[in-house]
């Protein structure tokens, strides 16, 4: 047999540059975790630790106490039996292991893997096991899915110095059955990513400049990720910690600073008017006073459109704030000053509720309003594009049809997007390119956590409404369940007969949107003829064609329709100050988001206003989550919390505050979609305070060095070119 006289020679950043690392785990690798260089094995961060430096006696685990919430204790025992009987509740093979030590027995149990594990362990092996001591029914100590080690060797003379690492904390890193198959479980990782460090860790450039180090003392990175993966103290891993998640602020503050620079190196084209005659009849002519907070943004709006660049606003205000009216007198300037304004609304029952808004707020105004959607017939849309391809059309709202190719704007000035976090940033420049750079107001009624606002939206100027118009009353939420339905109907007719009106809401599940479609119409049916025979009710849904649509939302409006029931297409932006309460059906099964818009629904006027929750947290019983969501205690329990959310605050932060919390920034905005990179350590829920100086440092450097040429700020472009390629394609450092 002929001798390999030497390996085959790989590139440094193959993954097969690694010892221990060949074909089949390269390939495993890459289709289960996407890590296909060296440089993503060393960033193939753990999950967590485990500090198995401390071992106990079987018997002391009784009175066994934690030094840190990432110390486990370990114990060195011996298997005594296996068993692998069924799971009384899953009908599941479990596998148990009665271990021993000189002071006693305890059990390690998992509740999947027998197979393997029943391989893995023979009566007589010796091996170490690190968990969390719980007690059976019984009050037995056990380990439920203990992390293990087996000893080489004699059972008499255990092999410590390479198999267990006491004295250290040991990283644990996340496996799939696949990665298992290959070797590649915690233990696995632990060994090729050890090799990986001691050969490659050349790879590990420095991303950060020397004087940015120095004043915020951090690390360099190679420690950095070499104390991530095998810190040697607790605070030997925070400092490697911190050092990264510093470094992930630090480049999102980077990208930020300079879309910012360069939006204010752009120069307006548009000349406005702020002060003339159309704006102020608007103004004078409101049926209500403006709210400080109005006021004060308007002013706001002003100073943009007389500023040298163009306005690149976001306009935060919760439900029913009064954000409209602040858009349509910046709406006016533009007219004023021979500008076209394009409204965006994300769906067409809004925009249709803002054509109509919009208006009536400008009923006295000599002003050409059309609305432009998706849904239109071909020839009045033919009608409407010609008014906004001649200019005459003054304001234009509209759904996304607003972006279509062939829909030319005479002479547009201003652009007002309603709900933003329903647009992309490519939208957002697909509509800046339809004027000549035009200004631009984002409105959302989603309160942005600040640290989140400093990212997604970081390269906005930020306005507030935090004001609400004096008369209102905050709406008074109560969770209840099927049980209270007799009451709840009751309530619904007493309030009806003082006049007020009533929203039901039905959840909509996505994916199967004809068959709840048609379940909503079937409790409408029921609702209509058995439980309010006497009232007038209506259905509301998004299969319904223009017309009917329109004809439902004006007999609401009117009056006329006491009760509403509907899916969540009402969820944003429908304003009757006279519908006082707001039931939502399967609460349990909304966001906490989409609640809070919900709710914005009622209280709208000076009436008490309430919200009635139904929660049937059964229905998660019956329909676990797909394979990608937790489990459905999990599930029960954040959808408790978001209803306790509800019923404890009416405040639009707070609410979006939690949500954070609850669904994690990720989700909260698509990371994909609001065109920021995504963070791998840090989190914008938990680090405000470094993202604070982060974003300090990334700007004062963009001020220094706008086009990052220093020398010493070489790493910083290489960097950006490396790893936000995508995002700089967006015309970000331009
Ligand atoms: P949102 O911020 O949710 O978009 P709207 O602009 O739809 O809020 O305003 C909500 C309601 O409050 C509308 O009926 C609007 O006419 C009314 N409104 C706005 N500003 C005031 C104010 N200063 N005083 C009283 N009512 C107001
Ligand atoms: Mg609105």
């Amino acid at each position: 047999m002929a001798k390999l006289v030497s390996p085959p020679a790989f590139d440094v950043h193959d993954l097969r540059s690694v010892r221990g690392i060949g074909p089949a785990r390269t390939a495993a690798l890459q289709t289960e975790k996407g890590v296909a260089t060296v440089e993503d094995l060393l960033s193939y961060f753990p999950y967590g630790y485990l500090d198995r430096s401390h071992v106990v006696r079987i018997a002391d685990l009784k009175s066994y106490r934690p030094r840190s919430h990432a110390d486990t204790p370990t114990v060195v025992a011996q298997v005594y039996r296996k068993e692998a009987p069924r799971s009384r509740r899953s009908q599941k093979v479990m596998f148990i292991l009665t271990v021993r030590d000189d002071s006693g027995f305890m059990k390690c149990v998992w509740f999947h893997g027998y197979k393997w594990l029943n391989e893995a362990f023979d009566v007589g092996d010796v091996a170490a096991f690190s968990g969390e001591p719980v007690r059976d029914k019984r009050g037995f100590i056990q380990f439920v899915h203990p992390v293990f080690d087996r000893f080489r060797g004699d059972e008499d003379e255990p092999d410590w110095g390479s198999l267990f690492n006491t004295g250290k904390i040991i990283p644990k890193y996340s496996s799939t059955d696949a990665l298992e198959r290959v070797g590649l479980d915690s233990r696995g990782f632990r060994t090729v990513i050890r090799n990986a460090l001691r050969t490659h860790a050349d790879l590990i450039e420095e991303t950060l400049p020397a004087a940015v180090l120095a004043k915020f003392g951090l690390r360099d990175r190679r420690s950095a990720f070499s104390a991530m993966h095998f810190p040697e103290s607790e605070e030997d891993g925070a400092a490697a910690r911190e050092r990264l998640k510093f470094e992930e602020l630090f480049y999102l503050q980077l990208m930020v600073a300079l879309r910012r620079r360069r939006a204010a190196e752009d120069r307006r084209v548009q000349r406005y008017v702020v002060d003339g005659p159309g704006v102020g009849r608007f103004l004078t002519d409101l049926p209500f006073e403006l709210t400080t907070a109005q006021t004060r943004v308007i002013g706001e709006l002003r100073g943009d459109l007389r500023a040298l660049h163009p306005m690149n606003r976001l306009l935060q205000g919760d439900v029913g704030s009064g954000k409209t009216v602040v858009a349509l007198a910046a709406a006016m300037m533009a007219i004023d000053s021979g500008y076209q304004v394009a409204f965006m609304a994300p769906t067409e029952i809004l925009a249709e509720q803002h054509y109509r808004t919009v208006r009536s707020l400008l009923g006295a105004q000599d002003v050409t309003v059309r609305l432009l959607t998706g849904g239109q017939r071909k020839k009045l849309r033919e009608d409407v594009l010609e008014d906004v391809r001649s200019g005459r059309a003054q304001i234009v709202v509209g759904t996304h049809a607003v972006l279509e190719e062939h829909v030319a704007f005479a002479n547009l000035g201003l652009v007002v997007i309603d709900e933003q976090h329903r647009f992309g940033v490519l939208q957002r420049a697909a509509l800046r390119s339809k004027g000549h750079n035009p200004d631009v107001l984002v409105m959302t009624a989603t309160p942005i956590p600040r640290t989140l606002a400093m990212t997604v939206y970081g390269d906005l100027d930020a306005s507030v409404l935090d004001e609400m118009p004096a008369n209102r009353k905050p709406v008074r939420t109560a969770i209840r369940t099927d049980a209270d339905k007799e009451k709840i109907a009751a309530f619904l007719r007493t309030e009806v007969g003082r006049g007020r009106q009533v929203y039901i809401v039905l959840p909509l599940i996505e994916e199967s949107e004809k068959v709840d479609l048609k379940a909503a119409t079937v409790e409408f049916e029921r609702l209509r003829t058995e439980v309010f025979p006497d009232l007038r009710l209506d259905l509301l849904h998004g299969r319904l064609k223009g017309e009917e649509k329109d004809g439902v939302m004006d007999r609401f409006k009117a009056g006329e329709t006491q009760i509403l029931v509907s899916t969540t297409v009402i969820e944003v932006g429908i304003d009757v100050p006279n519908a006082t309460v707001m039931v939502v059906e399967n609460a349990e099964r909304f966001g906490l988001a989409q609640l809070h818009q919900l709710r914005g629904r009622v209280g709208r006027g000076a009436d008490q206003s309430y919200c009635i929750l139904m929660a049937n947290y059964g229905w998660f019983d019956a329909h676990p989550g797909g394979k990608d969501t937790v489990g459905v205690a999990e599930e029960k329990d954040s959808a408790r919390r978001r209803l306790e959310t509800m019923v404890r605050t009416t405040d639009g932060f707070v609410v979006a505050e939690e949500d954070l919390k609850i669904r994690g920034p990720g989700e909260f905005y698509g990371t994909q979609q609001s065109g920021i990179p995504e963070l791998r350590i840090a989190r914008l829920d938990e680090d405000g305070a470094l993202l604070l100086r982060a974003r300090a440092e990334a700007f004062a450097l963009v001020e220094s060095d706008p086009h990052l040429r220093s020398s010493d700020h070489r790493c910083l472009r290489h960097t950006f070119d490396r790893r936000y390629k995508e995002l700089v394609g967006l015309g970000l450092i331009g």
